[in-house]
């Protein structure tokens, strides 16, 4: 692994505990030689993350969308800054840079990234490593819901062990290092032979 693609809030929260993660988080990237790649922006927990990570000496990839840009929220000081056309550009070149993906506590930006990535995952596009940070017990209903889908028959046991899940950066990483990608097709009708 040599960069992780990191999704997280524009925002910071009201509660100082995911400030805290983000430059946990950033810490522990930077201990680790790994690269973080992520939106680009001076913002919220991303601009905390980032700015962890380069006052570590890290390596910052930031990816942007023109529109962004032109808002004037763009990170000045990255090792590497992408300016791209669109938002599907944009995540594209994000996970092309990346070998794992974490989301730390974000709103629907966070969670739509995330989910893209998943999406891919589930479809066999890659089999990289995919986790939600879960400060605070922040993300404890979307991992609930996650088991209700499997138990409506909406989602594939396996897949739902893509989502790999800790309050601590560091396990968490861990944990990525021994994942073991689901090898099965998403259609459980045609499991089921219906
Ligand atoms: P949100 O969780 O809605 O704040 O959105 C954050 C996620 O969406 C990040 O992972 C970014 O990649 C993207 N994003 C949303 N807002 C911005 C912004 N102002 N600048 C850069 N990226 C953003």
């Amino acid at each position: 692994m040599k960069r992780i693609c990191v999704y997280l809030g524009s925002n910071p929260g009201n509660h100082p505990a995911y400030i805290a993660a983000a430059e946990t988080l950033g810490q522990e990237l930077v201990a680790r030689g790994l690269g973080l790649v992520y939106g680009g922006s001076s913002t919220g927990l991303m601009g905390r993350l980032a700015d962890t990570c380069l006052a570590a000496g890290g390596d910052v990839i930031g990816i942007i969308p023109k529109r962004l840009v032109e808002k004037e929220i763009a990170h000045q000081g990255l090792t590497e800054s992408h300016v791209v056309n669109s938002m599907h550009e944009r995540k594209q070149l994000m996970a092309d840079f990346s070998d794992a993906f974490i989301a730390l506590p974000g709103g629907i930006g966070t969670l739509e990234e995330f989910f893209e990535v998943l999406t891919w995952n589930q479809l066999g596009y890659h089999s990289k490593p995919c986790g939600l940070l879960d400060v605070n017990g922040y993300y404890a209903c979307l991992t609930d819901h996650m088991d209700r889908m499997v138990q409506e028959g909406f989602l594939v046991a396996d897949h739902r062990r893509m989502v790999m899940t800790s309050p601590n950066p560091a396990t968490l990483i861990d944990m990525f290092a021994d994942y073991d990608p689901p090898h099965v097709d998403k259609w459980i009708e045609m499991k089921k032979g219906l």
